[in-house]
């Protein structure tokens, strides 16, 4: 089953409308020479995604995506941006249960659960964060960390058709620190096989599964050509268009 690659951005609290522009000045100039075929996705702060949707007029094949959403619809959740919204300001996906999102804002998997699903029910795509912490891996919880992540963060999503899985080892997120090709491969096949167990084998199959943790153009192509693993979430190295776009040449083979 061949899944087209899908290679997102996240630019974290990095990258005010200004900075935005002078990324995107450098990047549609680069992307015009991409021969690839791989879905490439910007993920901004709210505040700087309009001046992003706008400056994609004239930048094909790039989407938006938001680091988040409110879970509720609107009314009295002060701080709070809602599917609505973003799909009016043109947000196609929405990264959900990022690792920093579960760590400091303590998002637990009911709350992640339920953002899924506004997101789904709005007619975006979620990209679905999952992954585990050191302690959790060299104490042999691997499999059970994620397979809770996967039950939990996906329970009453009826159909996957429009969901993207990101295996972010938390300890491999902006440290430096990459999982070998050869682990994260073993992690992807595990997901694989829960979502086979949950949602049936066509449906695993047809999954796209991001890795995330320290991508950059030196990895990229190996950790890329494994065959369950489907695309990358970038943080560091998606910083720089010349970064990004190095990631993005390594992804065609
Ligand atoms: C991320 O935050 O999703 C991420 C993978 O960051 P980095 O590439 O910097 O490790």
């Amino acid at each position: 089953m061949s899944r087209n690659l899908i290679i997102a951005a996240n630019w974290k609290l990095n990258k005010g409308p200004a900075d935005a522009a002078a990324f995107l000045d450098a990047f549609c100039v680069a992307i015009k020479e991409f021969k690839g075929s791989a879905d490439i996705v910007l993920a901004p702060t709210f505040l700087t995604i309009p001046s992003v949707v706008a400056k994609l007029d004239g930048c094909d094949r790039i989407a938006v995506a938001s680091q988040n959403v409110s879970e509720q619809e609107s009314g009295a959740f002060t701080g709070e941006v809602s599917t609505a919204m973003l799909s009016e300001a043109g947000v196609q996906y929405v990264i959900l249960g990022h690792s920093e999102r579960r760590s400091i804002y303590g998002e637990t998997d009911a709350i992640i659960n339920a953002k899924v699903k506004k997101t789904l029910a709005a007619g975006l795509k979620p990209i679905f964060c999952i992954g585990e912490t050191l302690e959790e891996r060299e104490g042999g919880k691997l499999e059970s960390v994620l397979t809770t992540q996967i039950t939990d963060g996906l329970k009453d999503v009826a159909d996957l058709t429009d969901v993207v899985i990101a295996y972010e080892p938390v300890w491999a997120i902006g440290t430096g620190v990459t999982a070998s090709a050869e682990q994260a491969q073993d992690t992807h096949k595990f997901v694989r096989s829960v979502i086979a167990n949950l949602y049936g084998q066509s449906a695993a199959d047809a999954v796209r599964i991001q890795y995330g943790g320290s991508v950059k153009p030196a990895n990229a192509a190996e950790l890329l050509g494994q065959p369950d693993i489907d695309g990358a979430l970038v943080g560091g190295a998606a910083l720089e268009a010349e970064s990004f776009f190095g990631i993005l040449e390594n992804s065609s083979f």
